[in-house]
């Protein structure tokens, strides 16, 4: 089928080479030139581990090409995926000024040639959908009225619940579809579309192989519960390391340990083991956004959702304890030297947006502290996105610990687990490590050499580990 995506950020370019990687002809559109040239040198705009080869490949497929005009691929596609940002208001609503434009430019280029489908992959509030199919039709009528009558099209909601880092894989190999539409014909266009992904009928890549054979479930059904869908998932996934991060809390209170705890309910098939790693509080371009644009949505139905307002308070929370713990071990935070390892939201990517790094530095260097930071991908945005913000950047995880008084892991990047704790607390003032994600052993961190305190783990394990062996009676539920 011929494909237009709408916007080549970390969704639509993903999008964009994977659906070309299935087979079908895409075409990805963006307003920003200079993401455009560097696609089309085969370069991706952004950190994405296999994007690049995924592009490669999908070119001697499908065919991808990389354009800034929206007319002519939407004139000559059966489906546009609108993939733009949604970022959030002041007001906690979300920003819909590029899905306004982006739904206006498809309803100027439509013609009577063929049966279209509009989709919204951005994450929108409920009725986005309506408010897109009511943008495009005025785009028809004010550009060309005479043909009006004889476009056809129809709309439909397709969230995208990929993760950065992962993303090509989480698109090859969903965990499930979601397809909201209205009607049984633009569904069927999009069953279509996805028929490839939905058997796992196509060659898996070296880079991303597939995990198992399994097919993947489309959940078919209606605009509003496709939006609702997308909103919810990520409220839940929140709430769940909220949970986590507020039974940290206690454990550190009562002498538990946090990441015993959580393996200890995880294995409830009912709760599931992911998603239930105490730390510094989530971070990244979706959760605080999707939180807050459902609250909103709630309040302009006259609810409170008291659940969602409480995870977002403990997430803040959560990412003062840094500065707490740093105060604990060294007193007088004014002229020491903090080391940072990591600033990217999480691994794998180069993407700060709502990133903890970013408050804790800003609070460390407010209250007097000078900030070393180091991250395998993430410093060149990092200095380009935040001018202000005085971070001496280092080559590597070493030199960022050279002479600091404390040393604060924000982001668990697969080198720092590998990192020679000795060799990297010979190196400081004062070997502390406060570790915000609890990547490393207590036991292991402190054998060389550091005082440590993770997230949620008891200082010494004081108490006996109990040895008796539950009833069935006790054990039950
Ligand atoms: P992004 O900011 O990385 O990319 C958005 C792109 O859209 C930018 O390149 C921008 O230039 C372009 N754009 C804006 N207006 C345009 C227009 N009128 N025409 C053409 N291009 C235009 O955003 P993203 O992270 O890819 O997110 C896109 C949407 O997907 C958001 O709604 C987000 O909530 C949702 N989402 C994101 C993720 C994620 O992990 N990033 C996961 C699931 C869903």
């Amino acid at each position: 089928m011929r494909v237009t995506v709408i916007g080549t950020g970390y969704v639509g370019t993903v999008t964009g080479a994977c659906l070309a990687y299935l087979g079908h002809r895409v075409t990805c559109v963006d307003t920003d030139r200079a993401k455009i040239e560097k696609l089309r040198l085969g370069e991706a705009p952004i950190y994405e581990p296999g994007l690049e080869e995924l592009i490669t490949l999908a070119n001697g497929r499908g065919g991808i090409d990389f354009q800034t005009e929206l007319a002519q691929p939407v004139r000559d596609s059966d489906v546009i995926f609108i993939a733009v940002g949604t970022p959030p208001l002041p007001s906690g609503e979300s920003n819909l000024a590029y899905l306004e434009a982006a739904a206006r430019g498809i309803g100027a280029a439509m013609d009577g040639s063929r049966f279209r489908v509009v989709v919204n992959k951005s994450t929108v509030p409920v009725g986005s959908g309506n408010l897109v199919g009511a943008l495009v039709r005025e785009g028809i009528f004010e550009n060309h009225p005479e043909v009006a009558d004889s476009v056809q099209f129809g709309v439909a909601s397709n969230p995208e619940f990929l993760r950065e880092g992962s993303a090509i894989h989480d698109s090859l190999y969903p965990d499930r579809i979601v397809l909201g539409a209205e009607d049984d014909t633009t569904a069927q266009v999009l069953h279509r579309l996805y028929q490839p992904l939905m058997e796992q009928e196509f060659v898996d890549p070296s880079f991303a192989p597939r995990p198992s054979a399994r097919k993947v479930p489309v959940v078919t059904t209606t605009l509003t519960s496709a939006e609702m869908i997308k909103y919810s998932a990520n409220a839940f996934l929140a709430m769940k390391i909220g949970f986590s991060n507020e039974i940290s809390n206690i454990c550190e209170r009562v002498g538990a340990d946090v990441t015993e705890v959580m393996t200890g309910i995880g294995l409830d098939a009912r709760i599931g083991t992911g998603f239930l790693n105490a730390g510094i509080g989530w971070g990244g371009s979706c959760f605080g956004k999707d939180i807050n644009s459902l609250l909103h949505t709630a309040g302009e139905y006259g609810y409170q959702a008291r659940l969602l307002e409480a995870s977002l308070e403990v997430n803040r929370l959560q990412r003062q304890i840094v500065i707490q713990k740093l105060q604990e071990k060294l007193f007088i935070l004014k002229g020491r030297t903090i080391a940072l390892l990591g600033l990217a939201f999480k691994p794998n990517t180069d993407d700060l947006r709502d990133a903890p790094s970013l408050q804790i530095a800003e609070k460390l260097i407010h209250m007097g502290a000078r900030v070393r930071a180091y991250d395998p991908i993430a410093m060149d945005a990092c200095r380009e996105q935040n001018p202000g913000l005085r971070i001496c950047y280092c080559n590597d995880a070493l030199s960022a610990a050279e002479h600091a008084d404390a040393l604060v892991v924000v982001t668990e990047w697969p080198e720092f687990a590998a990192l020679n704790l000795a060799d990297v607390a010979g190196r400081m003032n004062s070997p502390v490590l406060i570790d915000g994600r609890n990547l490393f052993q207590p036991e292991h961190a402190r054998l060389a050499g550091f005082e440590y305190a993770g997230i949620g783990r008891c200082a010494t394990r004081s108490a006996p580990r109990p040895t008796a062996v539950l009833s069935d009676a006790a054990a039950a539920d």
